[in-house]
């Protein structure tokens, strides 16, 4: 029985993919990804965006404000959000979130953002794509408030945070997915994460072209390698590369119900 895969999270947007989206859906196909999200960084760069998943029949994408542009992007609405969401291709909101890593956008500023996305996520019903690095406890507190005002569809993106965020999350009905940081023999925090998440609640991404899997590691990372995250997930939770994918993508659909499953996955 052949892989089905869907990579959940990547920037084809980006400019290392610049002229290079055919050969990158076609290696992905032969990796057995036949699905991926696109995921908006900037509102105001959304029409890159909606270009690319329209060309493309496998490609669907999202609308947001990354937290290192929140501070760019003040002046998005929810509205916004949920005009541009109309649209037959986008099927997420995000992502969005809060990054003290880089701390490229004061806090204040990405929390009000979040906000913004979580209220349109709601008015939506379709799944947020959350990005929280080095910001367990004001996401986890974020998430758990507003959930109490009114339900919403949270995904803990590229997890790479304490397990302890990954228990909240999924107190509240949050699905995560994990990207080739999974892969990274040193992450044993998101290895313990990828155990206690249960599986039909996981998901795999690249979030390409950053963070390669092994054997990839530091080079530019594309669609095809979410096959290495999911071998290694499927390696962790102690199943065949068979069944994570069929556990995976399944829960993609659940959550992202927007998309349409291509008779592929319905095989696999
Ligand atoms: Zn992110
Ligand atoms: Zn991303």
């Amino acid at each position: 029985m052949p892989l089905a895969i869907v990579d959940s999270h990547c920037h084809l947007d980006f400019e290392q993919f610049t002229g290079k989206i055919d050969e990158i859906l076609a290696r992905a196909r032969d990796n057995g990804v036949f699905l991926m999200v696109t995921i908006s960084t900037r509102v105001k760069q959304f029409d890159r965006i909606r270009a690319i998943a329209e060309a493309h029949e496998e490609i669907w994408c999202t609308i947001g404000t990354h937290p290192h542009n929140a501070k760019d992007e003040t002046d998005v609405t929810v509205d916004d959000l949920v005009r541009i969401a109309q649209h037959p291709k986008v099927v997420g909101i995000g992502e969005a979130g809060l990054d003290y890593h880089y701390d490229f956008s004061p806090r204040d500023i990405q929390a009000a953002s979040f906000r913004t996305h979580i209220r349109a996520a709601r008015e939506t019903g379709l799944p947020l794509v959350i990005h929280s690095r080095e910001a367990e406890e004001d996401t986890g507190r974020m998430l758990e408030e507003e959930m109490g005002k009114g339900a919403f569809k949270p995904l803990l993106h590229c997890f790479a945070s304490k397990p302890e965020l990954a228990r909240r999350g999924l107190a509240i009905g949050a699905y995560v997915s994990f990207s080739g940081i999974l892969t990274f023999k040193n992450a044993a925090d998101i290895h313990e994460a990828a155990r206690l998440t249960p599986l039909d609640r996981v998901l795999v991404e690249t979030d390409s072209p950053y963070l390669a899997p092994v054997p990839y590691r530091g080079k530019t990372n594309e669609p095809a390698y979410t096959r290495y995250t999911l071998e290694h997930l499927a390696r962790l939770k102690d199943i065949s590369p068979e069944q994570a994918a069929r556990a995976t993508s399944a829960n993609f659909f659940n959550l992202f119900h927007k998309v349409k499953k291509p008779p592929v996955f319905e095989a696999a």
